[in-house]
């Protein structure tokens, strides 16, 4: 075997795949390969229910045969949960499938693919992806700037993705701001509502995607079972809009794209909503106190942007920055979010953790950039 390759004849990458960069996942080990407490991809603190570990397990006893093309069981599931027909739910292997999908039925060479400045990084590999222009529009202070969006529409514009809660940044955008954005885009420009985080929502903030996605012909809204069903290793994702958009993306989607135990665990997670319930409380408590904790740290420069999902921007500017508090938590033994690469070297997200891993963070970040023991 010789290890000499020639790349000067090889094949050559399309130089919109070469402009990827490409994605970063959440770290989960220290530099010197120590293994950390991760609070940098914003899973469930809570783990899985015990549930629905179970389905996954049993339906594991069957390796040999494809697993169901349709995801019939949890299509029904899914439907019957929201209010929605079955026939309009698409699965992906995770959302980000889905994302993909969306952007490739929709946009081409030639096309704009907009989304906000820290938006979530996919968008920007989806859109590249198929060789689409990418359009990045400016935020209002961390959040979505609605305005700004709908003046960076063309002619070219065919697909228009918005996080909401958002992340890396956790703003979310009202119900009435999400209307209006969406009055204002012309009918043939596919609008995808990543509705990632929107179980961590309460019942007044939902931003009423699910009602848009069946009503309107041009809403394609995603959501996952990744975060707060604490299912991110079993890769589901789901999606609803119009029968057309739907039918475009099935054209595309690969066939299997749901393991067995997926759509196991899938369907038993839908049946436990006490889990879901019990990982919303807990992020509605430790969240706000984190919130309060860092908000306290004002005079010392730290900033916390408004959150509605299960994690905080946190903004060092003061005289201890985020890469400083970044290293700190890694050395102590905690995995966070630094986000140099999507234009905030002055941000830390972090995800909200057990009660222990958020109180003994809060008094870490305190010691450091006060210089006072938080003990
Ligand atoms: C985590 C996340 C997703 C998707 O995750 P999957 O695991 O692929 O379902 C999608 N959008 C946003 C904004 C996210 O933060």
């Amino acid at each position: 075997m010789t290890t000499e390759q020639n790349t000067l004849n090889g094949p050559v990458a399309k130089d919109w795949i070469m402009a990827i960069a490409p994605y970063v996942p959440g770290k989960a080990k220290s530099d010197d390969g120590r293994v950390l407490i991760k609070l940098s991809a914003n899973e469930n603190p809570l783990g899985t229910s015990p549930a629905v570990r179970e389905a996954a397990m049993a339906a594991l006893a069957d390796l040999a045969t494809y697993p169901d093309p349709g995801a019939t069981q949890l299509r029904e599931a899914i439907a019957a949960q929201h209010g929605l027909d079955p026939a309009r739910v698409i699965y992906g292997t995770g959302s980000d499938e889905l994302l993909h999908l969306a952007a490739s039925a929709y946009a081409g060479p030639g096309d704009e693919v907009i989304y906000v400045r820290y938006g979530f990084s996919v968008y920007d590999i989806a859109a590249r992806r198929v060789g689409a222009t990418p359009v990045v529009v400016d935020d209002k202070d961390y959040g979505t700037d609605v305005d700004a969006i709908l003046a960076a529409v063309t002619e070219k514009t065919r697909v228009v993705f918005l996080a909401n809660p958002n992340n890396p940044t956790g703003t979310f955008t009202p119900r009435a701001e999400i209307a209006r954005l969406l009055d204002g885009l012309r009918p043939d420009i596919l609008f995808v509502l990543d509705q990632a985080y929107a179980e961590y929502l309460s019942a007044e903030e939902d931003d009423h995607g699910l009602e848009l996605a069946r009503t309107r012909a041009n809403v394609f809204i995603t959501r996952t079972f990744s975060k707060i069903y604490g299912l991110a290793a079993e890769r589901i994702g789901w999606g609803y809009a119009s029968e057309a958009v739907i039918d475009a993306l099935h054209r595309i989607r690969a066939p299997f794209n749901l393991t067995t135990s997926a759509q196991a665990a899938g369907i038993a997670a839908l049946a436990d909503q006490k889990f879901v319930d019990d990982s919303r409380e807990h992020n509605r408590i430790w969240r706000a106190w984190l919130a309060a904790e860092m908000e306290a740290l004002g005079n010392h420069g730290v900033r916390v942007v408004p959150s509605g999902a299960n994690f905080l921007l946190i903004l060092f500017e003061g005289k201890v920055g985020a890469e400083t508090v970044y290293k700190a938590l890694m050395e102590a033994g905690y995995a966070t979010r630094w986000l140099p690469g999507q234009g905030l070297p002055h941000g830390l997200r972090i995800t909200i953790g057990t009660e222990a891993h958020v109180k003994d963070i809060a008094a870490r970040v305190r010691t450091l950039v006060s210089g006072v023991s938080g003990a």
